[in-house]
């Protein structure tokens, strides 16, 4: 049956047109990944055809699986080598006694650099904007 050939991925709302019927200047979309693997948006009427599920069915499993997400990419970041050596950096300062402040923010800010990189780079790669991810 059609109903189990799409998996949902979230709700994106930088994508407003449904890649089903065309329809635009949607409020945003149901990222769902069909059973060969490719990537397609569906308005909320659409998405409901195509999964036979309930709307509020719909929105939990679009939460779920972007909370799942956000940890996956948190985890990933937690572990990146430019994370870590800025953790490692910031943790030397602190215990040499440097002054918390700006002084403190230039002593790290070649490795403060590369672990923001780190984390533009993770947030992309798993659809989020860096903002949204911890540290
Ligand atoms: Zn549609």
């Amino acid at each position: 049956m059609a109903a189990l050939l799409y998996k949902i991925l979230g709700y994106d709302e930088s994508v407003t047109t449904c890649d089903c019927c065309g329809k635009s200047e949607l409020k945003g979309t149901f990222g769902v990944e069909r059973a060969d693997g490719e990537i397609l948006h569906f308005g909320s009427v659409c998405v409901t055809r195509h999964t036979g599920k309930a709307d509020k069915a719909i929105r939990q499993e679009a939460k779920d699986a972007i909370a799942q997400r956000l940890r996956a990419a948190n985890a990933e970041l937690r572990i990146h080598p430019a994370v870590l050596a800025d953790e490692v950096k910031m943790a030397e300062l602190r215990r040499t006694g440097a002054p918390v402040g700006k002084s403190f923010m230039e002593a790290h800010r070649a490795e403060w650099i590369a672990a923001e990189a780190a984390r533009a780079e993770i947030a992309a790669k798993h659809g989020f904007k860096p903002y949204q991810l911890g540290s």
